[in-house]
């Protein structure tokens, strides 16, 4: 499996990262998880497209992971010619976001389906709501969920994808809980969003402080990887975002904690297991 970040941002607005989300290959069955900021860009170029895609994971309905999800559901309706059915999974909650997401298109919809012949109907999405500790399969993946904990955020999952023996955790805004342990259990790969406690503790803003009790620090991070027995750690979601040479201080941190080996990178930075 090829894992890309094809969004390594946050809420807060940065020119070189995407919002929140990655693109998982398994052979030629491509899973996103989460829609940030910009993400339709980073798949094309990731070598993916909405078209492409199995399945759209949500980990939890907070806007900086869902904000571009219109434009996957857009533009897979509009390079399929309305043929095809983009699958959309997530917590409670999220049939009702893709509902409202759709009938703001509703105008645009409308437009597209006047104008050119060949599309006679409207997006064609199919969104499965699940419960925390369902799995299922797509294609040859495996797919097991977890709930994870992002309070007052909920319900909120997390996920493993299983394809040819090779395991892959991605678990959204969470702190250290059970279920992540679970899925990032033995995991070739736990990627984890993080923010750097240390920094985010220093900055006199309330609202930046609100985010401490409800993210995984890098420590945090490093601790869950260390007592799953993952392999390795990818850090995603970083905040506040770091330059390139502030990537070893990062690395360094988490190394405290875990003896694995601890990935960061810019979007599309891609890691093979
Ligand atoms: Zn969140
Ligand atoms: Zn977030």
């Amino acid at each position: 499996m090829d894992i890309v970040l094809t969004g390594t941002g946050s809420p807060l607005p940065d020119a070189n990262r995407a919002g929140p989300s990655t693109l998982v290959k398994a052979g030629d069955t491509h899973i996103l998880v989460d829609a940030g900021r910009g993400v339709v860009m980073r798949l094309a170029g990731a070598g993916s497209l909405p078209a492409f895609l199995a399945g759209v994971f949500v980990t939890h309905l907070h806007s900086d992971h869902i904000c571009a999800l219109n434009d996957v559901i857009t533009t897979h309706w509009v390079m399929t010619q309305g043929n095809a059915t983009l699958q959309i999974y997530g917590p409670v909650g999220t049939a009702q976001f893709v509902e409202r997401q759709l009938a703001a298109l509703e105008a645009d919809v409308g437009y597209r389906i006047a104008h050119h012949d060949a599309l006679t109907v409207g997006p064609q999405v199919n969104v499965t709501e699940l419960t925390a500790g369902d799995s299922f399969e797509i294609n040859d993946v495996a797919i097991m969920t977890a709930a994870t904990e992002h309070s007052p955020v909920q319900p909120t999952i997390g996920y493993r994808l299983e394809h040819e023996g090779s395991a892959a955790a991605l678990v959204g805004d969470t702190i250290p809980c059970e279920g992540v342990d679970a899925l990032a259990r033995n995991a070739d790969l736990y990627v984890q969003t993080v923010i750097r406690r240390d920094i985010v503790e220093a900055i006199p803003n309330e609202m930046l402080q609100d985010i401490l009790d409800y993210h995984s620090g890098v420590v945090d991070a490093a601790q869950t990887a260390s007592r799953a027995g993952s392999k390795r750690l990818l850090l995603t979601h970083m905040v506040p975002a770091p330059t390139a040479e502030q990537y070893p201080e990062w690395i360094a941190r988490a190394a405290e904690h875990y003896d694995g080996e601890v990935l960061i990178g810019d979007d599309l930075y891609t890691v093979t297991i």
